[in-house]
């Protein structure tokens, strides 16, 4: 038995991650004299979230005439039909309070003429539900967006005294035998000691699993670490297959250009210097949704217009632009572009690709940020105790395909919810609970084990075994063979984990195990990914399905639930909500405009 000693920390909410998500949840529940510790693998200012450059979308309307029923129609339509119409509409409708609560904690928005907050088009935001010209939407801090939201966050948290453990790595969630989230089991990275937080709430604000594939824009943090707490406590992750690929990572790094760059008037081009996208989306060009972009850049390169010598890749354009324009709106990509393809913007195009930069999927919770557990009897079913927001979340407004601007929103939109809830729900009165003495013990042989793991696979190797296989069988061109072969490799690749060879046993910054901790996580989030992308027999939003080119609502307009034990998958299905919250005689959207139809640009 693994004895390991453990301090027990009480407080009535734990937030696991300090990105976006995290922190405006931390703020909002400390707000409201809720007790809160937010527990962060890497320093809060550090969170992905930081490498943010496009901007936050809400209508505000600074740039020209917009509204929240414009916004949701967007959303909607981005989402390809499968995102929930309740949360939609939520996020939709409290963006602009949640920007302009941002503005007056502090985040120094860039300005328009007449000093209100200056707002840029990005792909897929239009006017007069998809029949107007595109939209000047997205709110932004030059092209340092999520640096700019991080900061501003991370201080006013702490001037509302919530306490922060920096540096600590959640392993696992301790759940009651009833199902009751209890609290979490976490290791002290700098001195090896142990740590049991006790909350009467455990937010999961762990970000995304941008890592599971060999080419991301996400930081090497991205490791899906509270799906893979989710997956190991019995609980469902949802929607898996939708893996969004931005078309602008630059060739070979995978270092992001940003949307904002096409915002700024950029464009794509191909071999012949054809401005290719004006053929497959005469409306929106360069801006139409990234999902269809990405795929018609692939589609250019396989059908021989790809640029460089060996023709695979695409040129993004931005020479054209003034050069003020260029060093006051877009000065951290032309950096970007200088370190990581040697291009001089103002002279030469940024050789690009698509690449790996948006989950979709996640741990299904409804739009306060409650976690499901979705069963026949009660699709809706909540777990008591478990909430999640952010990237690590579905709740599900980006459904099968997410719209640029709309992940920063959804961090505050939700954080905010779940501070609001908790607000209600926690009883700060109550007596902490008896903790599942089990469920502590269950965390620490897991962790031990792998601390003395001495198989054969070492865990770089075996991380990297997996990361060729996402990216060859569930990339953006996804066929059956591709599919049922990736299924098999990846299920041979997941019991390797039983092999695995971790060679530091110390405690203290034990880089080894915590990256081997990680893909214990990333493990159950690719496998739920490329399983359920086998499944689903229709193409819909970022699942691009070769033998089934068409979207079928008949038989899968529906959220994939998968439950992951180890090396298997199961898979079931929760309905979509398809009922918005505010009717259409009260001021909301009509069900006709949102009904379903065919996706062009
Ligand atoms: C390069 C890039 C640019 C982007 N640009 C935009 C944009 O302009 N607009 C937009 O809307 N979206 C953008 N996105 C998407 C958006 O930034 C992300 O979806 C979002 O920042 C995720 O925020 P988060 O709070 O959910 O997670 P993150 O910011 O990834 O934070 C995760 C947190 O969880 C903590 N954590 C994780 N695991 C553990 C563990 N085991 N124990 C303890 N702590 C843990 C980490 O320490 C971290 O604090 C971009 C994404 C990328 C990669």
């Amino acid at each position: 038995m693994a004895a390991y000693e453990y301090e027990t920390h009480d407080y009535d909410v734990v937030v696991i991650g300090a990105g976006g998500a995290g922190l405006r949840a931390t703020l909002g529940m400390s707000e409201q004299g809720l007790r809160t510790a937010c527990v962060t693998k890497v320093f809060p200012t550090r969170s992905h979230t930081v490498a943010a450059q496009g901007g936050i979308a809400a209508s505000l309307g600074n740039m020209g005439p917009d509204s929240w029923q414009w916004h949701m129609y967007d959303t909607v339509k981005g989402s390809d039909w499968l995102g929930d119409t309740d949360a939609m509409e939520y996020l939709a409708r409290e963006a602009p309070k949640a920007v302009y609560e941002l503005e007056h904690y502090g985040v120094p928005f860039s300005r328009t003429e007449d000093g209100t907050i200056y707002q840029r088009p990005f792909g897929g935001h239009t006017t007069e539900f998809g029949e107007g010209p595109p939209v000047q939407r997205t709110c932004a801090a030059a092209d340092r967006t999520g640096h700019a939201i991080l900061h501003t966050l991370y201080g006013q948290s702490l001037k509302n005294n919530a306490e922060f453990y920096i540096e600590y790595f959640a392993i696992d969630l301790i759940m009651s035998d009833d199902g009751v989230c209890q609290g979490v089991v976490c290791w002290k990275l700098d001195d090896g000691t142990m740590h049991v937080f006790n909350a009467k709430t455990v937010v999961l604000a762990t970000g995304g699993y941008g890592r599971a594939y060999f080419s991301a824009t996400s930081a090497h943090t991205c490791t899906g670490d509270g799906g893979g707490m989710v997956a190991r406590a019995g609980l469902a992750l949802q929607d898996m297959e939708f893996v969004q690929f931005h078309p602008t990572g630059i060739f070979g790094s995978g270092c992001l250009i940003t949307e904002g760059a096409r915002g700024e008037g950029g464009f794509l081009s191909n071999s012949e210097d054809e401005r290719f996208m004006e053929r497959y989306a005469p409306n929106y060009k360069d801006l139409a949704p990234r999902d269809y972009v990405s795929r018609c850049m692939t589609m250019e390169i396989r059908e021989g217009r790809g640029v460089g010598t060996d023709s695979d890749h695409i040129y993004l354009n931005l020479s054209h632009l003034q050069p003020e324009a260029l060093a006051e709106r877009l000065p951290g990509i032309s950096e970007s572009a200088k370190i990581f393809a040697g291009v001089d913007v103002t002279k030469e195009p940024i050789p690009v690709l698509p690449t790996v930069h948006y989950n979709m999927g996640g741990i299904p919770t409804n739009y306060w940020g409650e976690v499901l557990n979705p069963t026949a009897k009660n699709p809706n079913a909540i777990v008591p105790g478990l909430m999640a927001v952010g990237e690590a979340g579905c709740a599900s407004v980006h459904g099968a395909n997410r719209l640029g601007s709309n992940s920063l929103i959804d961090l505050v939109v939700f954080g905010r919810a779940a501070a609001i809830r908790a607000g209600k729900t926690v009883n700060r009165k109550l007596a902490p609970a008896a903790l599942n003495t089990k469920a502590v013990e269950k965390a620490f042989e897991r962790f031990d084990g792998l601390r003395y793991a001495k198989g054969a696979v070492a865990t770089s190797d075996l991380r990297l075994e997996m990361q060729k296989t996402m990216q060859a069988d569930a990339a953006v061109f996804r066929t059956s063979e591709t599919l049922a072969d990736g299924v098999e490799k990846m299920t041979v690749i997941a019991k390797k984990m039983n092999d695995i060879k971790v060679t530091d046993r110390s405690l203290i910054w034990n880089s080894d195990l915590m990256e081997t901790l990680e893909l214990s996580n990333l493990m159950p989030n690719a496998l739920a990914t490329i399983v359920g992308a086998e499944a689903r027999k229709e193409s819909r939003g970022a699942h691009a399905h070769e033998d089934f080119s068409d979207r079928d609502d008949v038989n899968w307009r529906v959220h994939t639930i998968s439950h992951v034990d180890f090396a298997s998958v199961s898979l079931s299905s929760r309905p979509v909500i398809t009922e918005p919250l505010t009717a259409e005689e009260d001021g909301g959207i009509s069900m006709d405009t949102i009904a379903p139809k065919i996706r062009t640009f």
